[in-house]
């Protein structure tokens, strides 16, 4: 009982395997495929969302530094227009450029706060504005220096005189020998908006800067992020990417040479379609993407920066949906392979034991047919007993009628009792063996000594053996150490092979020779005849089910078959040697019994 429940937990252990391994393989062939699919999109979608990241702030920073080129372009061609439009007389009239300054604040809605004409020594002869500056003395201020020498000019963004900060615009022109420069003042509000437009997500911001690194524009809000030598290397790197004109960037890098072509001065001036974009980390470690353009002969830089987390973030909200996705995907397939690879082991397990069934049948089937020989033959053996027996009792009765008391019949009669009675045992012994073989078959596994199992059997054979002259002689090693098995199948297995024997060796007789003896780890049964042998023709099909050579009605052809059935299920073997004319020797190697196989 308990040999049977720890073999159906190990078949139990062997399922669970079975099924740990199925669903191994389905979940790494299908979660495989899945990472392997999806990787490979997510990875192409970053690359593709980074690139059109990239170039959507690109297309953005180029916008917004043309619109700033244009405003400058503009305001230089105002001027421009106002200097060469009207005579020096004219606009040395303080009330005339009043009026000028007025037509120009109402088109362009107060983005000059003033005008004013400067000689070329850097007095300011005539002014109009809200400021006091008529005869203001710029000989000195650096701005001067630069704008006497340039048909056109802009100014970086300073306080001046006002400590306010404002940037302003000359031109220069020839009047009677000697040179003038109309100069106007840019509101900086004005010129703040078109910068401070640029505003993406929630970091996103833009500013100008110089070449010295000061803000031109207001700088983004909170702390500049980035160190002004981080700022400052931005020119450097802006000069290196138009060094190498790469066409892809679209850079053109502008002399600002004298011309006398003020309108061709003031496009070049103004049209520098550069933009690059690089990524720096911040000073707290933070990653940004900055996109510059040059502005202004390169004079500025117009700076967009944006933490990379933000620019990113629509791609992090689709990673994450699609590690959302990809782990609901996960679950559920490792799910359906836990309920597939269930449902496959159960239909396993399910015809397993369908086919054990079988096998039992089969089993049966086979009993039965070894029942009918052996029946034969038990009656021959039943049929000498019963012969003395009727012999003794017709002594008796004729004992009986020479009456009792007769000296010796008395005596006599007892003794016929006594054979009466010995002949009826064995009988009775004969009939129960024969009852006992015939008997449901037990699979139940129990330990058995091989040996008495080998006696027994022979001797249910013994009349059918001296039947055909056939003698058999044991050679079992004492002691054996006992097997696990059932003692029914054992039983059919040995009766089985002997049968077998003694078929071949029917008509001519001989000697069937039991050989046992304990290997290492295993018992080894040998039972060899000095029969017919079978040719190697048949050799390979004996163990087959309905292979016979024996007449119908003799032969089921399944003897061999369900010893091999029994023998392995055992985990034990079963073969066969065989030479024609020289006999046959069946071998049977089983495994030991657990108890014996630990001590
Ligand atoms: P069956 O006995 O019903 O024919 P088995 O499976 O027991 O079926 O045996 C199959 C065949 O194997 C036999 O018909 C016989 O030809 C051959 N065979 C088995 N044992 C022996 C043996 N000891 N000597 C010769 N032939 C044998
Ligand atoms: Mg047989």
């Amino acid at each position: 009982m308990v040999a049977e429940q720890s073999k159906a937990s190990g078949r139990q252990t062997q399922y669970a395997g079975l099924r740990f391994r199925m669903a191994i393989i389905i979940v790494m062939v299908s979660l495989g495929s899945m990472v392997l699919v999806s990787g490979t999109i997510l990875y192409q979608f970053n690359i593709f969302s980074n690139q059109m990241v990239n170039a959507h702030l690109g297309e953005l920073v180029l916008k917004h530094k043309q619109n700033i080129d244009y405003f400058l372009k503009q305001r230089l061609n105002d001027i421009s227009h106002l200097f060469r439009s009207f005579d020096l007389s004219q606009l040395q009239d303080k009330e005339f450029l009043q009026q000028r300054l007025k037509v120009l604040q109402e088109e362009y809605s107060y983005v000059f706060v003033d005008l004013g004409l400067i000689d070329q020594y850097g007095r300011q002869v005539s002014y109009a504005g809200p400021f006091e500056l008529l005869r203001a003395d710029y000989s000195s201020a650096e701005w001067f220096q630069t704008a006497i020498k340039r048909p056109g000019f802009i100014s970086d963004v300073f306080m001046g005189l006002r400590g306010h900060p404002h940037f302003i615009v000359t031109v220069k022109r020839q009047w009677g020998g000697s040179e003038w420069l109309l100069r106007a003042t840019i509101d900086f509000v004005a010129f703040n908006l078109l910068v401070e437009n640029l505003a993406v997500g929630k970091t996103g911001t833009a500013f100008i800067l110089n070449r010295s690194g000061e803000f031109q524009t207001r700088p983004p809000g909170g702390e500049p992020k980035l160190t002004k030598q981080q700022y400052l290397n931005l020119f450097k790197k802006g000069e290196e990417a138009l060094s190498t004109k790469r066409p892809s960037d679209g850079i053109h890098f502008m002399e600002g040479g004298e011309t006398h072509f003020l309108e061709g001065y003031i496009d070049r001036y103004t049209q520098t379609s550069s933009i690059f974009s690089v990524e720096k980390m911040g000073e707290r470690g933070e990653r940004f993407i900055i996109v510059a353009a040059f502005l202004k002969n390169n004079e500025w830089l117009l700076i967009f920066q944006q933490e990379a987390a933000d620019a990113f973030a629509k791609l992090k909200e689709t990673q994450k949906m699609a590690g959302l996705i990809a782990f609901i995907g996960a679950v559920a397939i490792i799910g359906m392979a836990v309920i597939m690879s269930g449902r496959m082991v159960k239909r396993i397990a399910e015809l397993d034991s369908e086919k054990e069934m079988m096998n039992q049948q089969v089993i049966e089937t086979g009993k039965l047919a070894s029942v009918g020989e052996l029946a034969a033959g038990i009656a021959h053996e039943i049929n000498n007993p019963v012969a003395i027996m009727v012999e003794e009792a017709g002594w008796i009765q004729d004992l009986m009628g020479e009456g009792l008391d007769k000296e010796d019949n008395l005596p006599e009669a007892k003794r016929a009792l006594q054979q009466i009675e010995t002949q009826g045992r064995r009988c009775k012994e004969i009939t129960h063996k024969l009852l006992s073989f015939a008997r449901k078959t037990d699979s139940r596994v129990q330990t058995l000594q091989l040996n008495e199992l080998v006696g027994e059997v022979v001797g249910l054979l013994s009349q059918k053996s001296r039947y055909a002259n056939v003698e058999v002689q044991m050679e079992l090693q004492p002691s054996l150490p006992p097997i696990e098995a059932s003692a029914t199948e054992m039983q059919q297995v040995l009766m089985n092979i002997f049968n077998n024997a003694v078929d071949a060796m029917e008509k001519t007789g001989g000697r069937i020779t039991v050989t046992s003896r304990a290997e290492e780890q295993h018992l080894r049964l040998s039972i060899a005849d000095t029969g017919p042998g079978i040719p190697a023709s048949n050799l390979g099909r004996l163990f087959d089910p309905f292979f016979t050579t024996k007449p119908v009605g003799k032969g089921t052809g399944l003897g061999l078959s369900i010893c091999y059935g029994i023998i392995h299920k055992m985990g034990g073997r079963i073969d066969v040697e065989s030479q024609v004319d020289k006999g046959t020797t069946f071998h049977i190697v089983l495994p030991l019994g657990s108890q014996a196989a630990k001590s």
